[in-house]
């Protein structure tokens, strides 16, 4: 740790109006906001408490937990749900505060294994190269001189290589082939230098997936990633359950079982281990059995419940065919002479696969739920906690201190119970707890229009209808709109009513990249963008190039997902009503996402939009109302020109 003089700046010094940030940024506006929201940072990193701490936009809540964490001289891990987020604090957070504060510390990022380049197994793929496309091969070449001078493994330095390019999974280090200390090239591993710059720096950047695997892997008793730390911060913290409730399960599909394949045979050819080729006969039969197993659940929808009717005879047959090639399999590796510690570690993950099968063939339990999930042209079969609270509770909360969880978006009608209730701390010493409102003036920068003629979203005249109300709103603001949809079906249909009605760029989800998208809508200012729900968080466009976000219903997740279904059962199982306790909570932290993209500055202005009737004619309608950004409200288009007419124009 290189930290000096921290006992002696206040919080106040830097977040105060005479503070340091006021003294050396220009045009600085002081916030009370973030100065108390440091201040509760603060009191729960001194007395080792556990926070809830909502930040409106535009609080500053990034240098607002950054301070307190750094000023207390103890090493603190920040966690976020995106990479966009992590990559900002690091390259633009950091460096300010480093230059900004009299106070020396460091830090570092840490991102998941798989973005690490795996020297051992890069090494095996370069004796052996295979590509399924001659493009794949091309740009194989570029990893090929950056890995000459790389002095960091990440990826992310590889400009131009896309995120789905599929060779990068057969030479990317990742848990389940990695030997760790066996590891011949241990010491000059990425994975383990980066593990070492953790431990040497103040503040640790890595992100909610990082973290899950992390906690699993210190359960089970393995090797930590993330080195010993005194705080963790979950910034983006709404996202935390549905990242859990992922690492928390499993998942077994035919990719894993060529996966497996693939590294047998070619740590058998690098080894020159004896039987290679009755093994790969074992092996190709294994294969066949896997794709006749996976394929008896290949049908619509795109995901489902696996129920027992699903498991006949006929596929535990199958499936007792598949452990048994499985375990014939690890048989043969136990017979090998030149077995290696990757051979043995082949062996597991085999086990692993048929212990795991027959978890989810057993179907739900009391605590998870079995289910499928359609994947291009495979299936992907899971078996998910229906909570992930408890635990949380067993595997994180006795083990921290001081936790801080914080996002813009935590409570709902006011408090944070149903945050408390999906992340198990409810089970746990209360939290403290604190809501900052947002910096944002959104009585005089906001209009929330909510149109009383539409007709309910399940009627036939419902995407048409919308169509014409959303031509009529972004002709106020001249186009430069985000157009939220809950789904593909609905976004779909009504940009086929309005892509030649619309004078302005219209852009559709999906017909390109998403951050050439984002450029392009930032760039060409009347843009009109159609979107669903990648869309509604993580997505910052400041200024005149978005002044109007419409929504079209109240983003209830669909009740037939199979998670959503198995939690509204266990809810209502508990005694509870599963839709006030579970499902418009979910709803309206998803509504308050979707609008926070608006006002991202103190100098935006413009229209929030529902089309849903729902929100004025449902009892549980003013719950949602109660949770929006406390802007004028209206049914009134008039009402809406008179808003646009007064002040900046939009
Ligand atoms: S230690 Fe693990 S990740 Fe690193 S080079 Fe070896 S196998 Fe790959």
């Amino acid at each position: 740790m290189h930290r000096v003089n921290n006992a002696t700046l206040s919080i106040e010094a830097v977040f105060g109006d005479r503070g340091l940030l006021a003294s050396r940024l220009d045009r600085y506006e002081f916030r009370p906001g973030q100065l108390e929201y440091a201040r509760a940072i603060q009191k729960a990193i001194d007395r080792e408490h556990f926070l809830i701490a909502e930040a409106g936009t535009g609080t500053g809540k990034t240098l607002g937990y950054l301070v307190p964490a750094i000023l207390s001289g103890k090493k603190a891990v920040v966690s976020t749900g995106t990479k966009n987020l992590q990559e900002q604090i690091f390259f633009k957070d950091i460096p300010f505060l480093q230059e900004l504060l009299p106070i020396s510390f460091s830090a570092t990022l840490m991102k998941g294994r798989s973005n690490y380049l795996c020297l051992r197994k890069y090494k095996l793929f370069q004796q052996q190269p295979l590509f399924d496309f001659i493009e794949d091969a091309q740009l194989f070449n570029k990893i090929e001189t950056w890995a000459l001078h790389t002095a960091t493994g990440d990826r992310a330095e590889i400009a131009g290589l896309p995120e789905t390019y599929q060779p990068w999974e057969r030479i990317a280090a990742s848990a389940e082939t990695c030997s760790a200390q066996q590891c011949p090239l241990y010491r000059d591993c990425f994975v383990t230098r980066m593990r070492m710059r953790a431990a040497k720096a103040d503040i640790v950047l890595i992100n909610h997936h990082l973290f899950m695997t992390d906690m699993i892997i210190r359960t089970a008793g393995y090797n930590e990633i993330i080195p010993p730390y005194d705080i963790i911060i979950f910034d983006e913290a709404h996202q935390l359950e549905s990242v859990a409730t992922q690492h928390l399960g499993i998942m077994v599909s035919h990719r894993r079982i060529e996966e497996l394949v693939r590294d047998i045979q070619r740590e058998m050819a690098a080894a020159h281990a004896d039987g290679l080729k009755d093994t790969t006969q074992v092996l190709s039969v294994l294969l066949s059995l896997s794709q006749q197993f996976f394929a008896a659940f290949y049908r619509p929808p795109e995901s489902y419940r696996i129920k027992a009717d699903h498991v006949s005879e006929k596929l535990w047959d199958n499936y007792h065919a598949l452990a048994e090639g499985l375990s014939s399999l690890c048989s043969r590796i136990d017979g090998m002479q030149k077995k290696t510690d990757e051979l043995e570690q082949c062996r597991y993950r085999a086990l692993t696969i048929a212990q795991e099968l027959s978890t989810i063939l057993n179907l739900d339990s009391a605590t998870h739920v079995s289910w499928c999930e359609l994947r291009g042209s495979g299936v992907a079969l899971h078996s998910s906690p229906i909570e992930v609270g408890s635990e949380l509770a067993e595997l994180l909360y006795p083990h921290i201190r001081t936790i801080v969880f914080t996002s813009a978006t935590l409570s709902t009608n006011g408090t944070f119970a149903y945050f408390k209730r999906r992340l198990g701390l409810d089970h746990i010493a209360p939290p403290d707890e604190i809501i900052i409102p947002s910096h944002f003036d959104f009585a005089s920068q906001a209009i929330l229009y909510l149109p009383d003629d539409m007709p309910n979203p399940d009627s036939a005249q419902f995407v048409a209808r919308a169509a014409e109300r959303i031509e009529q709103v972004i002709a106020l603001t001249r186009g430069r709109a985000f157009i939220l949809f809950t789904s593909y079906r609905n976004m779909h249909e009504a940009y086929a009513i309005l892509k030649d009605r619309l004078p302005y760029p219209v852009l559709l989800q999906g017909s390109k990249p998403r951050h050439e998208m984002l450029e392009e809508f930032k760039e060409n200012i009347s843009s009109v963008l159609f979107a669903t729900s990648s869309f509604w968080e993580g997505v910052d466009v400041m200024g005149e190039a978005l002044s109007c976000v419409i929504i079209d219903k109240l983003p209830f997740a669909s009740p037939s997902d199979p998670l959503q279904e198995a939690r509204i059962e266990h809810s209502a199982a508990r005694g509870e009503n599963p839709f006030l306790s579970y499902q418009v909570p979910q709803a309206i932290i998803t509504l308050r996402q979707g609008f926070g993209r608006l006002i991202r500055s103190r100098s935006d202005r413009g229209i929030l939009c529902l089309l849903d009737p729902r929100i004025n004619t449902r009892h549980y309608g003013t719950l949602f109302l109660k949770s929006m950004p406390p802007c004028q409200v209206t049914s009134s288009i008039t009402a809406v020109k008179e808003f646009l007419g007064h002040g900046a124009p939009v």
